[in-house]
């Protein structure tokens, strides 16, 4: 027991580690790297705290080099998706009981523990099972993640601040900011370790216990993240950990009547199949569950005649083609007017021409393979459909054969309704719309009709008539809007991240608008001396 109004630390944002040549960080990654590529690890699921090794397993591979395995991950099969949900249960009732400053310190422990020896094991995890270079495992794994934590635990305890403003006299009126009445189904992604994270520990600092299932081609990274969990002093059942194919787990999830929330990020036509099962299901659950999913993207970049062609092209290699495309953020559609496609093409075409393709223990790659087989063949079908019928002016192909390499690639349309503006790709392919400089208004029309995303865009203007009127005909076509930047890159604490339409529910990941979605409030209010006796006064 203790007393005080204690005061979570104020955040700031983890600074980007550089790995430069010859730096400290730089050898330390790098020994990771080789370390966790020498070793092939069993990855159990883990249910009430105990390790659970199924023997039902699948390998998790290399996308860079995709004969390599770098571990078996134990599926759960329904007796372990079974228990793994009466453990959540289980555990509810002391971690819900538990002070908002004990589960918040497990989150400022994990971030402080992240910030040491843990980073270079997780950003070298993400690097070899999620193909990112040292950089964008940096941004990704280590500083975002600790962004995630070290805030989450500000806003939650900005959200416990909240209290009805009016207590008459002789009266208190206050608010429990209770978590939810059963448990958090918390589903990752493949593309971002610190999302795959967040999921189950913004619920969990609330006060919620979780049933965590990671994707299959991340678990390498998860599983770091796990154990970096437990080291943080999570107690044994709050998160509970399970593998499987997505219908395998998420079907006996989804009819537990004790499901009160679904903390999602992946794609839409996933979370459009977990939210009609949660309508097929209403009748079964205790209550109404709880649905946050972030979800898929069409994301854009609109150039007016008034935009820095040098400053944009940049905006649109990096923005489309880091992470091979694989960022939900990922620039995927841009609309240049006629008079400056030259010059940005030709910018582009070179920028890119320079970037290395190729396995990311390269410290020269810029960009690394797709995640796996599934995606790589994809690609390959909208490459074949660009190629076909598209002008292609640098990329087109792929190679497959020791990794899942897909050259990044540039198609101008002539349709502005094309497949390859419409449709998420999810790979290093960027589609392009050249208009008529003096249909900025029809332009801006386009782009916010064309695709049923709304996540992210940039607008690129130095005529501020311009940037005010993409304002105002964009405001929902993107829940995260860039005024002459790239539309990727969010920063926690800056930008909450979050989209509209067919991309979410727009909840925001890392802010206090999530979190609130993870607590049902009671209200209490307190008489301090009620009436005796039932007459009022009209009655005389
Ligand atoms: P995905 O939808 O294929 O898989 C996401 C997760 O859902 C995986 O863990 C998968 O196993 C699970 N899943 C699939 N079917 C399920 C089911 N029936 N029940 C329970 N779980 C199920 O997505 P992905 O390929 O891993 O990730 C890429 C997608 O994620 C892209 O569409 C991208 O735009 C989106 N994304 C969005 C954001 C955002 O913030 N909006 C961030 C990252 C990724």
């Amino acid at each position: 027991m203790s007393a005080g109004s204690f005061r979570i630390p104020s955040p700031s944002n983890e600074p980007v580690k550089g790995y430069a040549p010859g730096s400290a960080e730089r050898a330390t990654l790098s020994a990771a790297v080789t370390a966790a590529a020498g070793e092939v690890v069993e990855i159990p699921c883990v249910i009430g705290g105990e390790r659970v090794f199924t023997g039902n397993t699948v390998a998790v591979t290399m996308p860079c080099d995709h004969g390599h395995v770098l571990a078996n991950v134990h599926l759960a099969g329904p007796t372990e998706v079974a228990r793994a949900a009466d453990a959540a249960e289980a555990a509810r009732a002391d971690w819900a009981a538990l002070p908002y400053h004990q589960r918040a310190a497990i989150l400022l422990r994990a971030a402080t523990l992240l910030r040491g020896g843990w980073r270079a094991t997780l950003n070298a995890a993400t690097m070899l099972g999620q193909a990112k270079t040292s950089h964008q495992a940096e941004i990704d794994a280590s500083c975002e993640l600790i962004d995630f934590w070290n805030f989450n635990a500000k806003y939650g305890e900005q959200i416990l601040e909240e209290q009805p403003p009016v207590s008459p006299p002789g009266v208190w009126n206050r608010l429990d900011h209770r978590p939810l009445d059963g448990f958090v189904f918390a589903i990752s992604p493949f593309n971002f370790t610190s999302i795959a994270l967040n999921l189950p520990t913004a619920p969990a600092l609330m006060g919620n216990t979780v049933v965590w299932k990671p994707s299959l081609t991340s678990s390498l990274a998860c599983w770091r993240g796990f154990e970096l969990l437990e080291a943080a002093g999570f107690p044994a059942g709050v998160i509970n950990l399970v593998h499987g194919h997505g219908a395998d787990v998420g079907d006996p999830i989804l009819a537990r009547p004790e499901l009160a929330g679904i903390h999602f990020t992946g794609s839409t036509p996933t979370f459009q199949h977990l939210w009609a099962t949660v309508g097929n299901n209403l009748s079964r659950y205790r209550a109404y569950p709880r649905l946050v999913g972030e979800t898929g993207g069409k994301d854009f970049i609109v150039a007016h005649a008034s935009a820095d062609a040098e400053q944009l092209a940049v905006a649109i290699a990096r923005g489309g083609f880091e992470f091979q495309g694989q960022k939900c953020s990922a620039a995927s559609r841009i609309y240049v007017p006629r008079s400056l496609w030259g010059e940005v093409s030709e910018r582009v075409t070179a920028m890119v021409g320079e970037m290395k393709v190729g396995d990311v223990r390269d410290w020269s790659t810029f960009i690394g393979a797709v995640i796996d087989e599934r995606a790589f063949r994809k690609h390959e079908q909208y490459q074949q459909l660009g190629n076909s019928s598209a002008e292609c002016l640098f990329g087109g192909s792929s190679d497959g054969s020791r990794g899942w390499f897909v050259q990044p690639s540039l198609y101008r349309v002539d349709d502005p309704k094309h497949r390859l503006m419409r449709e998420e790709i999810f790979g290093p392919i960027v589609a392009a719309y050249v208009y008529d400089d003096d249909d900025w208004a029809g332009t801006l029309d386009l782009v916010d009709g064309t695709s049923p995303y709304a996540l992210t865009g940039a607008v690129w203007a130095r005529d501020r008539y311009a940037v005010e009127q993409a304002l105002e005909r964009l405001r929902f076509s993107a829940g995260n809007f860039y005024i002459n930047d790239k539309p990727t890159g969010a920063v926690v604490g800056q930008q909450p991240f979050g989209g509209g339409r067919a991309s979410g529910t727009n909840d925001k990941a890392g802010s206090a608008l999530n979190l609130l979605r993870w607590t049902s409030p009671r209200a209490i209010k307190e008489t301090f001396d009620a009436p005796r006796g039932w007459r009022y006064p009209f009655l005389g």
